[in-house]
């Protein structure tokens, strides 16, 4: 049997996250860790440590493996360059977006308490604690999770269809790491 190290089960984060967000939106902040690291892996030491060890959500893909799956090859498009800096474009404009009206409820606007999923569906959420911050605080909060919660739900929608870590094919984050580490490299090898 195969030996487990600690970030076998870093699944549990993933977990951990979604839920506390349900019952109070304003720990959607926490997913900052996991937007930055990535960052800072491929950025500092110009690799995908991250990607291949410590990402949560692909630890919880891993687990969950082929059950519920037709494990199918993923299409040749999703790995396309056009389809993968495509997407990561698409998914950093819906991200400036939700920043945008941030910035909007920081300067007066009203507070959205709703999470959008597939930047589309509006869900009523939960508002405990979000009287005790300051209005923009909570709504990037909303924004973020609704974020955190559509890359969820591509990410398993995709493994129903293909195999279990097929979401990685396109992520943004990994597609954004990649880069980086490609021109890190680059700049290293003049
Ligand atoms: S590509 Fe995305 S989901 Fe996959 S391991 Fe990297 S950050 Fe995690």
């Amino acid at each position: 049997m195969k030996k487990k190290y600690w970030y076998d089960y870093l699944w549990i984060v993933t977990i951990l996250y979604f839920t506390l967000g349900f019952f109070n939106i304003l720990f959607a902040w926490l997913g900052m860790i996991m937007f930055i690291l990535p960052l800072l892996f491929a950025i500092i030491g110009g690799n995908k440590l991250y990607c291949n060890k410590y990402c949560d959500r692909s630890r919880l893909f891993e687990l969950l493996g082929g059950r519920f799956s037709l494990n199918m090859a993923p299409p040749p498009f999703l790995r396309s360059t056009w389809f993968r800096y495509g997407f990561l474009a698409f998914f950093l404009t819906m991200f400036g977006l939700m920043v945008a009206y941030t910035y909007q409820v920081f300067t007066g606007a009203p507070l959205r308490e709703t999470v959008t999923l597939l930047w589309t569906f509006k869900l009523g959420w939960s508002t405990a604690g979000v009287s005790s911050v300051t209005p923009w605080v909570a709504q990037y909060a909303y924004g973020f999770y609704g974020v955190m919660l559509t890359s969820l739900v591509l990410g398993l929608a995709t493994r129903v269809l293909y195999r279990p870590r097929s979401w990685c094919v396109y992520c943004p984050m990994g597609t954004m790491t990649q880069g980086i580490c490609k021109i890190k490299h680059r700049n290293d090898a003049k």
